[in-house]
């Protein structure tokens, strides 16, 4: 059978190799870490870093295709595995995800087909276009353009005094300054390319953050307004077939007030491979992200995937170890269990847990799928799970 390699060991991983393994497929992570949760279950791990040649000639010898679960794996890296293996994404697509200022590029240029813009921006590299920063892109967030992720690398900026204090602040790296724009919500889209073009779109997703980290993810009909949904849909093809895209790619959106008494929509950023926002589809979709994910690697069909119920995700991150009701517990200093008995005995609970050995404040440990037959029972469901846990009422 065939052999499917994976660049990364995280979670993301984990759930492609779960996949592939579910579809009989043979495989490989590469990652450094020896306990690295996609490591620990998939048939070999080879343990070295993303930039060891002779890891890299291991894992293009063993596989017949090969893909990445983390965004920041050199691009280099995988230039080197396309030399003798197909890989998907490609390193070029992967380099536009890794790089802010050539990520809006790229969402500019869709905007000719799809009309949906990403926020007012400028590039900030040189003293100089720090300098010529137009008024209007203040008040306004400024994002280092690479390596952010969950809010990290990013400074909310009033004034220019500010902006040139979060410059200093973030060392002078190239930075991109976007205008801050009054949300109303936000949503994601997941899209799934083969390598003969092949499109495969999800329902979109609508997303709830805390603290800069995604707490709780909604779909269903209605949870995005309809034409939005439709909107962001298209623009999320477009970026995909633009860029020549073949694996999995989700782009996140903004949904806006217009100052018109309505929405807008504006693209936010992508990411090259299943996603945070996904994860419900493993259990309310009839093809999950993280196959499709090995279905466009292994070049098989790609039909539209359907959600056969309403979905919610709860995003179970290492805080809840410490504090498994909500009250922070007495002996805190260590983890203790979240209530996972209460939870599940709810209908329509699904628990996903990574396999970390340890739990961190902050830690992306695991996963709550919440599934029903109608909207009103996901949700009945989700509150009472959110309470079993000491989590946030939802809005
Ligand atoms: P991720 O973990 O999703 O990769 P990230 O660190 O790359 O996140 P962004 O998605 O760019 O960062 O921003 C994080 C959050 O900050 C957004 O989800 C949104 O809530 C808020 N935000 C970002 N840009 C803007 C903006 N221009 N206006 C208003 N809010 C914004
Ligand atoms: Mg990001
Ligand atoms: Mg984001």
């Amino acid at each position: 059978s065939m052999t499917l390699g994976v660049m990364g060991g995280g979670q993301l991983g984990r759930m492609f190799v779960q996949a592939a393994q579910a579809m009989g497929y043979v495989t490989v992570v590469l990652d450094a870490d020896p306990a690295s949760p996609a490591g620990l279950i998939a048939h070999h791990h080879i343990r070295t870093g993303y930039e060891d040649p002779q890891g890299l000639a291991e894992l293009a010898q063993r596989c017949d295709a090969i893909t990445t679960e983390f965004e920041n794996v050199p691009a280099a890296a995988l230039r080197t595995l396309a030399a003798q293996r197909p890989v998907a994404p490609s390193a070029d697509c992967v380099a536009v995800a890794q790089d802010r200022i050539a990520e809006k590029a790229h969402f500019s240029q869709c905007a000719a087909i799809s009309g949906v813009h990403p926020a007012p921006n400028a590039t900030i590299e040189t003293a100089g276009q720090l300098a010529a920063v137009a008024d209007n892109l203040l008040p306004g967030i400024l994002k280092t353009a690479r390596l952010g992720y969950d809010g990290k690398g990013q400074i909310r900026v009033k004034t220019r005094a500010e902006l040139a204090a979060a410059w200093e602040q973030l060392g002078r790296v190239a930075c991109v300054l976007e205008k801050m724009l009054p949300l109303q919500s936000e949503c994601s889209v997941l899209v799934a390319r083969g390598a003969d073009g092949q499109v495969a779109v999800f329902p979109v997703q609508n997303n709830t953050h805390h603290d800069g980290i995604l707490a709780i993810t909604e779909v269903h009909e209605g949870a995005v307004p309809v034409d939005l949904a439709a909107r962001a849909q298209a623009s999320t093809v477009a970026i995909a077939n633009h860029l020549g895209y073949v694996g999995v790619l989700c782009v996140e959106y903004f949904v806006v007030d217009n100052g018109r008494g309505g929405s807008d929509l504006v693209v936010n950023e992508m990411a090259p491979r299943p996603h945070n926002s996904g994860h419900y589809t493993q259990n309310a979709c009839d093809v999950s992200q993280f196959e499709a994910q090995v279905r466009a690697l292994a070049g098989l069909p790609l039909p539209t995937p359907r959600a056969h119920s309403p979905a919610l995700m709860v995003n179970l991150l290492g805080d809840l170890w410490f504090q498994p009701n909500g009250v922070r517990a007495e002996a805190s200093e260590q983890p203790v269990s979240p209530p996972w008995a209460q939870v599940l005995a709810l209908p329509g609970t699904n628990l996903h847990l990574y396999g970390k050995l340890s739990a961190r404040p902050g830690r992306k440990m695991g996963h709550l799928n919440i599934t029903g037959a109608t909207l009103a029972k996901v949700r009945g469901t989700a509150a009472q799970v959110l309470t079993l846990l000491g989590l946030p009422a939802l809005d």
